[in-house]
């Protein structure tokens, strides 16, 4: 599998949208940013739908015409711009390659879908698009991806939810967005002997010791889950631990998280990189 990481901030984005902290600024001066979090699983598999989708498109050549399925992980608008789907098909979309798009999400991610489509969607684009509501702790094959649907501890309002792929015997964990998970992730992943080659973090809050949010994490609770799947055997020894959905706050700037990262053995992902496992 070869996972693209198309975004790499939290909702805001890097330099954020209305914000005029030293860091933004700075981001703005240098031209270094960071969109919000989407990624590519090959060609076909897409994680989330920011409002970024467009413009990822186009800056890395993607057709996404070929998605044929997406994982959205929960409703919040850096991960779910609806409004986008109302373009696939009818008179927008021409010649495309995956006929039908199913998206699989929560209860709170079909209502979204229903609501930010009802004005503009055209029922021929409706018709080609299916959507599943995935229930934490069930799996489901997207096209040959082999997906399991996790509890992620983000929101009260809403049962979010984290991944984990697997395709000819390799492994995703995806962990966007949660704090540190419950007990019950890690003994799904046990019972189902379930291991990452590839663990993706949720580090919203970077290098800060002092915010504990409970909704994300930082580095040192990633190094802390991390340790756990290792111990459990839900990771491989040789798992590539990648961090990313940094807020401003965090004032990732690519050198800082690089270095940040490598304290820890860990990858700071940046828009349009890639790795294959
Ligand atoms: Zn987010
Ligand atoms: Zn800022
Ligand atoms: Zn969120």
């Amino acid at each position: 599998m070869r996972i693209r990481y198309l975004g790499t901030a939290a909702a805001e984005g890097f330099p954020a949208v209305f914000c005029n902290c030293a860091a933004c600024k700075m981001a703005r001066e240098l031209g270094e940013l960071r969109t919000r979090s989407q990624a590519l699983i090959d060609e076909t598999l897409l994680v989330d739908l920011p409002p970024e989708t467009y413009y990822h498109t186009v800056r890395f050549g993607i057709d996404l015409s070929a998605v044929s399925h997406l994982l959205v992980t929960h409703s919040h608008t850096d991960h779910f711009y609806a409004q986008e789907l109302v373009n696939r098909g009818y008179k927008f979309a021409y010649g495309m390659r995956a006929k039908t798009l199913r998206i699989y999400g929560d209860e709170t991610v079909r209502e979204v879908f229903a609501e930010g489509t009802a004005r503009e969607i055209k029922d021929d684009v409706r018709a080609d698009i299916r959507f599943i509501t995935a229930e934490p702790f069930t799996a489901f094959d997207c096209g040959g991806y082999e997906v399991y649907a996790l509890p992620a501890k983000h929101t009260p309002s809403e049962r979010a939810l984290v991944y984990f792929i697997r395709k000819d015997g390799k492994g995703i964990l995806y962990l966007n967005d949660t704090g540190l998970p419950d007990e019950g992730l890690y003994d799904f992943l046990r019972e189902h002997k379930l291991r990452a080659d590839l663990v993706s973090f949720d580090c919203t809050l970077g290098g800060s010791q002092e915010i504990h949010s409970g909704r994300h994490m930082n580095v040192y609770e990633n190094a802390q889950v991390l340790e756990k799947l290792l111990r459990i055997g839900a990771a491989a020894p040789d798992v590539r631990a990648v961090i990313t959905h940094f807020s401003h706050n965090a004032a990732p700037f690519r050198k800082d998280m690089d270095s940040l990262a490598a304290k820890f053995g860990f990858i700071a992902a940046y828009d349009g990189m890639t790795i294959e496992i």
